[in-house]
């Protein structure tokens, strides 16, 4: 059975998340005669899956010294844990304490889940931010005494049992979507890379079937196909209204990584193109543009510049998209796809380091000083990615009011010159500190 040990200095409310999480079973636990383990293990259970939780809370200590009890915990823990849940107190805010424990942590190389306790209600969600400094990843916000928030904190315990991480998991296959209207030529680019023939076709489970999921490996790379052309090609029933093949797109796009939106270079750019395309841009996905029928179009050494002028106007939000020409009919290009997928799709899923993304920011303060609104100026103190798909970055300054779009827009093309994010959207928010 795996463990997760519960750790933190006093007061963070340790064995109320423990009790929390054990639930009725407290009452199970032997008591081990002359130590004082009673009620430090207990199992507990997560989406069918058992395991024994340690409060460390409960580990009775001697009258040493604060910090040796505290490492004392931690090595218990961390000798005995599959995973540490590492609690803090969010009304509290970070102490000399905690990141002594954080230190003792840093080396024992087990996996750490931090858990931010007494978050009581919504309002007090940006108290968490801080904590992404510890570098142990996203903080989850808990209440122990409300019972928030648990849910998602065990999805993240339970996600490092090595159980669970033995299974089959997909997290290195690429999902790929391929929109665009009627025509543009999206089931011939779907057989084009699948060569005409559908090797393994695995279909979606549920009720309703709106795309067909096909596994491809190319390049020493898993990829799905999310396919929701074929289905209409199928049967009448999927020959429907609009609004349903708009409905089926936006689900697509939701389980895709890469998005293709597909434009027909002999009919040119419609209006309708750019309302796709706007839906893939919202949900944050990366995208590529894909020109179709390139085999249609007489090139000479200008043409593709001049199509790419005008995909860029009409589409000034995607920027950060490239453009892939291409023909699904003769095949000429295609093998430039594959490879602009994996990158998307890498960029998309890219973390950056912390210290670097500073030293990056600060270089971009010092090239372009802060704006002043109003007599007072905009100050930004540090910068921490805070998620991947897409990556999202926190500028913590002194007013966030002052960080305007323009400034944003700045910063934002600073970190995607920095590293590269090729393909994929980035977001930054502004948090006071
Ligand atoms: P979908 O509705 O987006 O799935 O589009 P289809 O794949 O059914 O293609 C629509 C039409 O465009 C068909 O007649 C295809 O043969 C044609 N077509 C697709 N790709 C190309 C291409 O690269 N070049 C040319 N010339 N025709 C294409």
């Amino acid at each position: 059975k795996s463990v997760a040990a519960i750790v933190g200095r006093p007061n963070v409310g340790k064995s109320t998340i423990f009790n929390r999480l054990v639930g009725e079973r407290i009452s199970i636990v032997e008591d081990t005669p002359g130590v004082t383990r009673d009620r430090v293990y207990a199992e507990a259970d997560w989406l069918s899956t058992v395991f024994n939780v340690i409060d460390t809370g409960g580990i009775e200590m001697s009258d040493e010294p604060l910090l040796v009890q505290m490492r004392q915990q931690a090595e218990i823990a961390i000798a005995e844990s599959d995973v540490i849940i590492f609690l803090l107190n969010g009304r509290e805010g970070m102490t000399a304490a905690d990141e002594e424990v954080a230190k003792i942590l840093y080396k024992s190389n087990k996996p750490v889940v931090v858990a931010v306790n007494k978050i009581d209600n919504p309002e007090m969600r940006e108290k968490i931010y801080e904590y992404y400094a510890l570098g142990f990843g996203e903080p989850y916000p808990i209440s122990g005494a409300h019972g928030l928030g648990l849910g998602d904190l065990l999805d993240a315990v339970v996600g490092y049992f090595p159980e669970i991480q033995g299974q089959a998991s997909d997290e290195d296959t690429v999902y790929f979507s391929l929109i665009g209207r009627p025509n543009v030529g999206k089931s011939s680019l779907v057989n084009a890379l699948l060569h005409e023939e559908r090797v393994i076709v695995s279909e979606q489970g549920g009720t309703t079937r709106d795309a067909v999921d096909t596994h491809l490996h190319k390049d020493g790379q898993d990829f799905v196909i999310i396919d929701t052309a074929g289905m209409r090609k199928r049967g009448k029933v999927y020959e429907a209204t609009e609004k349903y093949s708009v409905l089926r797109a936006l689900k697509a796009i939701e389980r895709s990584d890469v998005v293709l939106v597909l434009i027909d270079a002999e009919t040119g750019i419609r209006e309708q193109d750019k309302k796709i395309a706007g839906y893939a841009h919202e949900a944050g996905r990366s995208i590529i543009i894909t020109v179709n029928k390139w085999d249609t179009v007489e090139t000479d050494e200008n043409t593709m510049k001049e199509f790419e002028q005008k995909v860029r106007a009409h589409f000034q939000y995607l920027d950060y998209a490239p453009i892939v020409f291409l023909s699904a009919k003769t095949k000429k290009r295609l093998h430039t796809l594959i490879p602009a997928i994996k990158t998307a799709s890498e960029n998309h899923a890219k973390r950056v380091q912390t210290n670097t993304l500073n030293d990056v920011i600060m270089d971009a303060l010092a090239m372009n000083p802060t704006p002043t609104v109003k007599g007072k100026r905009l100050k930004v103190l540090y910068t921490t990615q805070v998620a991947v798909k897409p990556p999202s970055f926190v500028v913590f300054v002194n007013e966030p009011e002052l960080m305007h779009f323009s400034y944003r827009r700045f910063l934002e093309n600073r970190i995607r010159d920095a590293f590269g994010f090729v393909g994929t959207p980035i977001k930054i928010f502004a948090r006071k500190r």
